[in-house]
């Protein structure tokens, strides 16, 4: 008998109707003749409304007790779900992340997966029941509740399958499979019966939502095959593939988006070695990630330096690059050396044409610029790598930017 590993997002778990229509679909998985281990998310919307709870209560609220508050939105679904399936003459049983074990590391609220226990999943599976485990939780060494970032369940998902080695992970959603863009937005947007790992690794990193970052980057390393279905309709889906596999080939694959940045530019930087280091380090010493970072010398020595920052860390990275400006002032022996200014843009966007033809086809870029420029889009920022190419605008050109790129590319429907 096969182990299939089935993921429910909240998404697909947003009433009690779509609570027992998902403990419908893990039966019939399980009248096929395959073992079943399901993975659940917080009901919709849930996670969101507990996280505003912690900032209602709490300014900057203690990771610790936020993770104790998040990860109590998982506990609901598994309950239901499980009882669902029970009642659907199944014998079913929930598991909280500590239960598991799914063990990570200790940092609060972005947490890393280290080791799945597999003994209780397997004992649940031998006395006949269908485990149900909360995605997104897990416990650290210390003992301490932690929960593994925003949309984690994808990635609880496949780190169970890789523990119990699973011959594949299913992650149910609305959608019924990865698209050309999001298809929210696109409404011409095309399902692809596969994309590449390398592909959809850079569409999760840059605003797809549909995985999780980590879930790819695992699945691709121990070889578990990753698809995409939709919880409410029957349809073929979207497989996760190696390159060699892949039938489509495209200049572009798809168009993806992200909101949730902001940009930071120091002006009248001096040109001098170890100014990077100096501005960014107390930034990373910070945990804020830093992104596209672009930095062009001017005839009087002068540059300008702008990154990207996620936009939760926007007022923070201000704050720490403006008191850093101060102390480098005030310990030079010429403070007009440091005679800098800290600015910053949280309205901003970035859009990105993804796909493996970047490599092998030229003008690519051109055809992006060309498009944007036709309807009058400002680029700020271009970054590119060997199979993207990313420019951040304002953010209320950003669908517009999404659907034009997709149409350019010719990635819809018509
Ligand atoms: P879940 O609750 O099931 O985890 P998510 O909201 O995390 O669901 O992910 C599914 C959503 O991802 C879809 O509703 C869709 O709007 C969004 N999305 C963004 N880009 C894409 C894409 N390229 N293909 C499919 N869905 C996408
Ligand atoms: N419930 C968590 C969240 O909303 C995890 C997930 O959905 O995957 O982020
Ligand atoms: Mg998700």
């Amino acid at each position: 008998m096969s182990l299939i590993v089935t993921k429910f997002g909240g998404t697909s778990l947003c009433d009690l109707e779509r609570v027992q229509a998902a403990a419908r679909k893990v039966v019939d998985c399980r009248h096929e003749g395959h073992e079943v281990i399901v993975v659940v998310s917080a009901m919709a919307g849930e996670t969101d409304k507990l996280e505003d709870l912690g900032y209602s209560i709490s300014t900057r609220p203690n990771p610790r007790e936020m993770d104790v508050l998040l990860a109590s939105g998982e506990q609901v679904s598994i309950a239901l779900i499980a009882m669902a399936i029970q009642d659907l003459g199944v014998p079913a049983m929930s598991y909280l992340g500590n239960q598991v074990p799914v063990y990570t590391n200790e940092c609060h609220q972005r947490a890393r997966i280290t080791e799945v226990g597999c003994k209780e999943l397997r004992r649940s599976i031998e006395q006949g029941a269908i485990p149900v485990v909360a995605g997104f939780q897990g416990i650290a060494p210390t003992g301490e509740i932690t929960t593994i970032g925003r949309g984690g369940s994808d990635t609880t998902a496949v780190a169970i399958a890789v523990a119990m080695e699973a011959s594949e992970c299913r992650i149910y959603t609305d959608v019924d499979g990865v698209y050309t863009a999001d298809p929210r937005i696109v409404e011409q947007a095309r399902r692809m019966d596969s994309v590449t790992f390398e592909e959809m690794l850079e569409l999760a990193a840059l605003g797809a939502k549909v995985l999780h970052l980590r879930s790819v980057e695992y699945a691709r390393r121990y070889s578990i095959p990753l698809k995409v279905f939709s919880s409410f309709i029957d349809g073929p889906g979207t497989l996760i593939v190696e390159e060699g596999e892949s039938m489509e080939q495209p200049e572009v694959s798809a168009i993806t988006f992200d909101k949730n940045e902001a940009k930071v530019t120091i002006t009248h930087v001096p040109d001098i070695p170890g100014i990077a280091y100096q501005l960014l380090g107390p930034v990373g010493d910070a945990n804020i990630s830093v992104d596209m970072i672009v930095q062009n010398v001017s005839r009087n020595q002068r540059t300008d330096l702008t990154f990207t920052v996620p936009r939760s860390n926007f007022e923070q990275s201000l704050e720490i690059l403006r008191d850093q400006v101060i102390r480098l002032r005030s310990e030079a022996e010429d403070p007009t050396l440091y005679d800098m200014e800290v600015v910053g843009d949280d309205a901003i966007a970035k859009v990105t044409a993804v796909g493996l033809g970047i490599r092998s086809h030229a003008g690519i870029a051109t055809k992006m610029f060309e498009t944007l420029a036709q309807y009058g889009i400002n680029i700020q920022m271009i970054s590119t790598s060997e199979i993207k190419i990313s420019v951040v605008i304002h953010e209320d050109f950003c669908e517009l930017a999404v659907r034009m790129l997709h149409s350019a590319f010719d990635l819809g429907t018509d």
